[in-house]
Order: structure tokens, then C-alpha cells, then sequence
């Protein structure tokens, strides 16, 4: 289909169409991938791609290879319709938004299993994960072809992971890591923020709140004492469940040694909705 200044695509074989013509003619292609329900964190990726090179494909996919039976994959925002007006404003080219038959036909069997830096972290509690963010996202990077992919440090982890996948398998596109866009209040932009209470909503800043005070101790103090002490400073603040605080290697998110650059990981649950996010430790 399409529509005036940007394509929405939904087959790989017009998406592929597409990109010979633009690789005939020496274009950069630069890709974002999203699962959509888009906010301004995804628009300030959408606006270095669009900065960094001739031709922008977003994706929009839902990708239930990443999310576990008892998650939110069926209630995850989706609004198609408002995310491609939005993408109208930007100088987007096309929309790459498959159908789940289209990305995984009948028969897929075929999974990427990923390095070290998904050891840990959100792999003990969504030990499948990384698995379908991987698969998903080298499908995504062999079905467009970009030169420049760009992904949010919001998601931190998922970052390390997709920068390891790609140096491991020899994938030809530079990864762009792009820093996270919070509320004013702090609070990290994010899709689920949309499943958040009043009530909740009030209490969700203190995530990031009490993990940038961890990171202005983090080289000065024992780690897990600092890690201890800021997971009960969460829960008393009004969360009601937390997962980890861990205080990292910002490069290989292995142990953390002041000097180095590192990062502060987080995610806890308010209700039923489980918050990420994350900090520089500045070396
Ligand atoms: P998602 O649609 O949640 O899969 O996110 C798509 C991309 O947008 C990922 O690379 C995310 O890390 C990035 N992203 C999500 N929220 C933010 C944010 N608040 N700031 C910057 N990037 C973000």
C-alpha cells in the first residue's frame, strides 16, 4: 500500500523491491525497529536515523517470540493507525510492519541463541527473552539491510546483546545506541507506562530517582550493600515487587570496576507492571 511520503509494507518481497531500488542508487538505509504504541523516545531515534541517513524504515512489530505465555504479549498497546501519522511528521520512508505469518511462516524453527551479555539480569527472570529479541531483531536487520540501526539505551541490556550478536555474527550494520528520553519527572518513556495507575504513576519516578543515587555512590561504596539498600528504598517508596538493582560494566555487563565506565540496572514491579530501567556510572 501506499500512501503520500511514507510506504507501509507488509510483504518481504515489496520490502525487498524496495530496498534493491534505493541500494541501486548508493542510498543509506538506516532501520529502527519498534514494537509501536510509539512515544517520543522512539521519535528521538526516528530523528537520528532520519539525521544519519537517505532512507529510514521503522518497523512495527509485535514479536511474541519475546514474550513468555503468561505475559503481556495479547493486552501490549497497539495503534497502528496514530503511530503512522506520527511517523508522517518525521521524514520516514517506509514502515516495515509484517504480519506475525509473514515474519515467522509455518515451519520456522530456526533461533539465535544469544552471547554473554545476556547472562543475567533480565535472563533470570525472562530466561527466553533475549532469544526472541535476538532472532527477531537479525531477521529484521537481514530483511531491510540497513548500514545504521539505532536502538534505545532505555532498553540497556537488549543494547549489549544486539551489539554482541552482530559483532559475533559478522552482521554488515553499524549499531546506534541512543540515550534514554524520560517524563520531566524522570520517568523513563516507555510503552507500558500506559498500564500505569494514578496512583501508580506518581510512585514510578523513584526507580530512576533512587538507581542515579546509586550511581553517584557506586564507586566509592560496597556494591552490594548500595544494590541491598536501594531494592528496600523501592519497595518502601511504593513498589511492590523488585527484581534487580545490579550495578554493571557498562561495555561487557560483567563485574563493575570503578575506573571503568559502568551502568545501573533496574526493574521492579508496580502491580502488574513491571518498570526497566537504567544509568550511566560515570567512570
Ligand atoms: P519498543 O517499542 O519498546 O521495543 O522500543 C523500540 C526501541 O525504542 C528500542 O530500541 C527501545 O530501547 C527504544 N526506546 C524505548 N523507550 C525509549 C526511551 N524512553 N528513550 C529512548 N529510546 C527508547
Amino acid at each position: 500500500m501506499t500512501e503520500p511520503g511514507i510506504k507501509v509494507v507488509r510483504s518481504l518481497r515489496d520490502l525487498r523491491q524496495v530496498g534493491a531500488e534505493w541500494r541501486k542508487n548508493y542510498e543509506t538505509v538506516a532501520l529502527v525497529p519498534t514494537m509501536g504504541a510509539l512515544h517520543d523516545g522512539h521519535m528521538a531515534l526516528v530523528d537520528k536515523a532520519t539525521q544519519a541517513a537517505r532512507r529510514t524504515v521503522v518497523s512495527i512489530f509485535v514479536n511474541p517470540t519475546q514474550f513468555a505465555p503468561h505475559e503481556d504479549l495479547d493486552r501490549y498497546p497497539r495503534n497502528e493507525a496514530a503511530d503512522i501519522d506520527r511517523l508522517r511528521e518525521k521524514r520516514v520512508d517506509l514502515v516495515w510492519a509484517p504480519a506475525v505469518s509473514e515474519m515467522y511462516p509455518e515451519g520456522f524453527s530456526t533461533y539465535v541463541a544469544p552471547g554473554s551479555a545476556a547472562l543475567g539480569l533480565e535472563t533470570d527472570f525472562r530466561p527466553h527473552f533475549f532469544q526472541g529479541v535476538a532472532t527477531v531483531v537479525l531477521k529484521l536487520l537481514n530483511q531491510v539491510a540497513p548500514s545504521l540501526a539505532f536502538f534505545g539505551e532505555k532498553d540497556y541490556q537488549q543494547l549489549c546483546v544486539v551489539r554482541q550478536m552482530v559483532r559475533d555474527l559478522d552482521v554488515p550494520t553499524e549499531i546506534i545506541g541512543v540515550p534514554t528520553i524520560r517524563e520531566k519527572d524522570g520517568l523513563a518513556l516507555s510503552s507500558r507506562n500506559a498500564y500505569l495507575s494514578r496512583q501508580e504513576r506518581e510512585i514510578a519516578p523513584h526507580l530512576y530517582r533512587t538507581i542515579s543515587e546509586v550511581a553517584d555512590r557506586a564507586s566509592s561504596e560496597d556494591l552490594g550493600a548500595l544494590e541491598a539498600e536501594a531494592a528496600r528504598k523501592i519497595i518502601a517508596l511504593g513498589f511492590d515487587k523488585v527484581d534487580y538493582v545490579s550495578v554493571r560494566d557498562a561495555e561487557t555487563l560483567g563485574e563493575f570496576k570503578p575506573g571503568r565506565p559502568g551502568r545501573v540496572l533496574a526493574a521492579a514491579w508496580l502491580g502488574s507492571t513491571r518498570l526497566i530501567d537504567n544509568v550511566p556510572v560515570l567512570a
